[in-house]
């Protein structure tokens, strides 16, 4: 890697961000297309986020990737928000331009719900007019519920999460994606809505390293053939909800190929080029 007087940074701003993989996946990219960009993780107190975007501007970085808990906050910070991430309400991706006079400007974005998309084209004609299941109804159940809504029109989409007003909240304000009407229910009466589901998501945490014997859902008997069952979680690359749902036949995708996703969705804004994600899957492998 060389640094020098062009090299130009993009920041991860997180609070906390050592556990992030993102440096890996940018820095293995830049490397591999010998591009003069770095990429930095910056762990943000909230009460300093408007002082560290600022910074953005005066060091003239060439972007940001914008984690937990900023990802709202910085939607008020951004000079210009992309549609998705006005409608999602949260932010991951802050692209400089430069304007008049140098005058450097920030874009916001949200790639999180291009991410999440990327490894469910295959499947793009099962899943239109599907019935749906969200498990959990937090920041990224927001932006895959947006994803599937405005994509998909789902035949339903059922938002389930142990606390009922967090679903019925998230339901009522994602209404306005789509024409179907999503409903609420609480996590441990969702069953009927998982057998009767072409797609499941999982969007909570349960079953993450170091938790790996945890399932969102104890009962397979919920899953067949025919349903497609995708678990955001990264680590491990295959959980037990995935395990076990793939026993039962049913199609399964894990949350490494919607972190790469995101990440080239957020590269090519800030490069003009593709990310080189074989490099970027075998560094990740690798560990
Ligand atoms: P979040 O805003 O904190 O939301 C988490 C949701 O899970 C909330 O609805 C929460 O319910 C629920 N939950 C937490 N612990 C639970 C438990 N023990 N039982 C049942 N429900 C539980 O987090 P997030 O930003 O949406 O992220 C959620 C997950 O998605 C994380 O594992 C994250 O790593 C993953 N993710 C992956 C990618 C990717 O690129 N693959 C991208 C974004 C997120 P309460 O509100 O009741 O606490």
């Amino acid at each position: 890697m060389r640094i020098d007087a062009h090299t130009r940074v993009v920041a991860l701003l997180g609070y906390p961000v050592e556990h992030s993989l993102s440096p890996l996946i940018h820095n293995t990219a830049f490397g591999r297309q010998a591009l003069n960009l770095i990429y930095v993780a910056h762990p943000v107190r909230p009460e300093d986020l408007p002082a560290a975007v600022d910074g953005l501007r005066a060091l003239r970085f060439a972007g940001a990737n914008v984690t937990i808990p900023h990802k709202q906050a910085v939607l008020d910070l951004a000079d210009e928000l992309s549609d998705q991430a006005r409608a999602v309400g949260a932010v991951n991706t802050l692209v400089a331009k430069e304007g008049d006079g140098g005058r450097v400007s920030l874009y916001g974005d949200n790639t999180d719900v291009a991410g999440f998309l990327a490894p469910l084209r295959p499947y793009a004609e099962r899943l239109h007019g599907a019935p749906m299941v969200i498990l959990g109804a937090g920041g990224a159940a927001r932006a895959v519920a947006y994803g599937l809504l405005t994509t998909y029109a789902p035949a339903s989409l059922t938002i389930a999460a142990r606390t009922l007003e967090k679903a019925e909240r998230l339901a009522a304000e994602v209404r306005a994606f789509g024409a179907g009407v999503p409903e609420a229910v609480r996590l441990d009466r969702a069953g009927g809505a998982l057998r009767e589901s072409q797609l499941i998501v999982n969007t909570t945490p349960v079953g993450m390293h170091p938790h790996v014997d945890a399932t969102p859902w104890e009962d397979p008997c919920a899953f067949s053939a025919g349903q497609i069952v995708y678990d955001l979680i990264y680590n491990p690359e295959r959980t037990r909800l995935l395990a076990e749902a793939e026993r039962e036949g049913a199609t399964v995708l894990g949350g490494l190929d919607m972190l790469i996703g995101q990440a080239a969705a957020a590269y090519v804004q800030w490069t003009g080029r593709e990310m080189p994600t074989e490099a970027v899957i075998e560094a990740l492998r690798g560990r």
